[in-house]
């Protein structure tokens, strides 16, 4: 079960890794600010499947690859690791993020390998598609 986002403490560990929720993924799936690179959104979007924030994966998907909707699985999120950030900063226009996604349902375990393109448009990151060439 996982409540609203906003009831998750801002002093508990972020779902993505990347240090205290407060300081990492809350501001964006708080609504607040909006990912500065590829990674943060690429973490932010890990968090808001963490979370079951299908809100937030649908408004940072560009509208050319967003489907209509969004049901999010019974998958829980054990963890996150990236393994490869090509550009996807405030110069760039693009973004590659490779990542290792560690899933579990009940005692099944999963791994989701990805390699996901980010694009700029209108100064803001967007998730674009999954590309080939993930190893
Ligand atoms: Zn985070």
């Amino acid at each position: 079960m996982t409540g609203p986002i906003n009831s998750l403490p801002g002093d508990s560990a972020c779902p993505c890794g990347g240090g205290d929720y407060a300081l990492c993924c809350a501001a964006y799936l708080r609504r607040e600010s909006w990912p500065a690179t590829a990674e943060a959104l690429m973490r932010s979007r890990y968090t808001a499947f963490a979370v079951g924030d299908s809100e937030y994966l649908l408004r940072t998907w560009h509208p050319r690859t967003r489907p209509e909707s969004l049901d999010l699985d019974d998958r829980h999120w054990d963890g996150l690791s990236l393994t490869e950030v090509l550009d996807g900063t405030e110069d760039d226009q693009m973004g590659i993020v490779g990542f290792t996604a560690h899933w579990s349902v009940g005692r099944e375990r999963g791994t989701l390998i990805e390699r996901s393109a980010f694009v700029r448009r209108g100064g803001r990151w967007f998730y674009l598609a999954a590309t080939p060439g993930g190893e």
